[in-house]
């Protein structure tokens, strides 16, 4: 263990009374912009009357935060629920605003049962730091893998992760972070497990809290944009800027969230999902790579095209104008992108070749389905329970 991330867990420890009692920190699994993450023990596992079977299912116990809102204390740390031996302990950043840690840890709370959504054990405080108890899922990071994942294999790690998004919308709640380190995904048991409800919402309650978030996430211009390209903004814009949530990670963005539509819905996340299909399929991490809003929008026409961004604009009631003489009117097909991102066209150009090869026909049902994912209109993308149904999650 690195001096450093030794000295970070004797200071959690000391932090809060009572922890190493319960849990022996092992490691630190992660950083991310919100919280630290460690893996540790729960000692008194083997003390357990009711373990919690390999799913995770919970155990008819009245010590579980699903039917005992008392397990949640503060400073007194009696830590009554139960889970499996291996946990990770959530450290949320005291930078983030207590409207924020409440939000998640209510949803995570509200999601628990289902095999592919993590559950929450517990959670507790101490002054302004909270921190949240999840089993520990075993996974691998997914640049190690992704390049190697077979047609059947990608099959599996979208069941999972549809199947957690079903689960997810049927609760009105969109995640809103939909990407590979939030699916944690172990190849070799075809098992995922969706976590970090950090930016996640309840459908319908876009601006609650979405002014501090904002900041939080990254502080700019929240005017609708109409020109896309080296253009750029206008200069003195008169209008009345437009608020919306803009949450979420750089190249994973719905267009509906880039142009600031107030209204969005859990078709959000479908799209994000489609991006971690296209990157796989594509063999290229990260596929889009935009560095602001306008770059992104730029990524998505060049693979559109100018007409349907222009629709998509409209529904939004925005207006999308480029000179960019990359993006042209119609856009290119996505089997055509993933033939070129992998290296099987002759030419690369996007003149019709007759030497262009075809995808196989189980490739040729994933990009299907992926163009499902990629409807620009939300209302017509496909929903999480319909994905479940498409012949590309269905064929042995
Ligand atoms: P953040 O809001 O900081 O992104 P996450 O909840 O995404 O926090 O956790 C950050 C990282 O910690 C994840 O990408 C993952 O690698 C690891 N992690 C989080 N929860 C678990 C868990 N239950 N089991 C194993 N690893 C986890
Ligand atoms: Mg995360």
């Amino acid at each position: 263990i690195d001096p450093s991330v030794a000295e970070e867990m004797e200071n959690f420890e000391a932090t809060f009374r009572g922890f190493s009692k319960r849990f022996r920190l092992i490691n630190k699994i992660g950083e991310g912009t919100f919280s630290s993450v460690y893996k540790a023990e729960d000692l008194l596992y083997d003390h357990y009357e009711n373990k919690w079977d390999i799913d995770y299912k919970q155990p008819a116990s009245p010590t579980h935060p699903s039917s005992s809102a008392s397990s949640h204390r503060h400073d007194d740390i009696s830590y009554p629920a139960r889970g499996p031996k291996f946990v990770a302990v959530k450290k949320i950043y005291v930078t983030s605003s207590p409207a924020r840690i409440q939000n998640e840890l209510a949803l995570l709370h509200d999601l628990t049962g289902h095999p592919s959504v993590v559950p929450l054990i517990t959670a507790f405080r101490h002054a302004d730091q909270v921190v949240a108890v999840l089993p520990y899922f075993k996974h691998v990071d997914f640049r190690g893998y992704f390049r190697a994942l077979t047609i059947p294999d990608v099959r599996l790690y979208f069941r999972s992760l549809f199947a957690a998004l079903s689960h997810v919308h049927a609760h009105g709640i969109i995640h809103r972070d939909i990407k590979p380190t939030n699916f944690l995904y172990d190849y070799r048991c075809g098992r995922g497990v969706l976590v970090d409800f950090g930016l996640a919402e309840r459908e319908g309650t876009d601006s609650q809290w979405c002014a501090c978030q904002n900041t939080a996430v990254e502080k700019r211009d929240t005017r609708p944009p109409t020109m896309a390209g080296s253009v750029g903004y206008l200069k003195h814009d008169s209008r009345s800027s437009r608020r919306a949530n803009r949450a979420g990670t750089r190249g994973f963005r719905a267009p509906e969230v880039l142009f600031k539509c107030t209204h969005q819905t859990t078709k959000i996340d479908i799209w994000s999902a489609g991006v971690i299909l296209l990157t796989i399929l594509s063999r290229r991490f990260p596929f889009f790579n935009s560095s602001d809003d306008v770059d992104a929008m730029i990524e998505i026409a060049t693979i559109f095209g100018k007409q349907k961004m222009k629709q998509c604009a409209a529904l939004h009631g925005c207006v999308f104008e480029t000179t960019i003489s990359t993006i042209g009117e119609r856009g290119f097909t996505l089997e055509k992108i993933v033939l070129w991102a992998t290296n099987r066209t002759a030419t690369g150009s996007s003149k019709e070749s007759k030497d262009d090869q075809k995808l196989p026909h189980d490739e040729a049902m994933a990009i299907r389905f992926l163009q499902k994912c990629f409807e620009l209109d939300p209302a017509k993308r496909m929903s999480a329970e319909e994905a479940l149904g498409h012949e590309f999650l269905n064929t042995q």
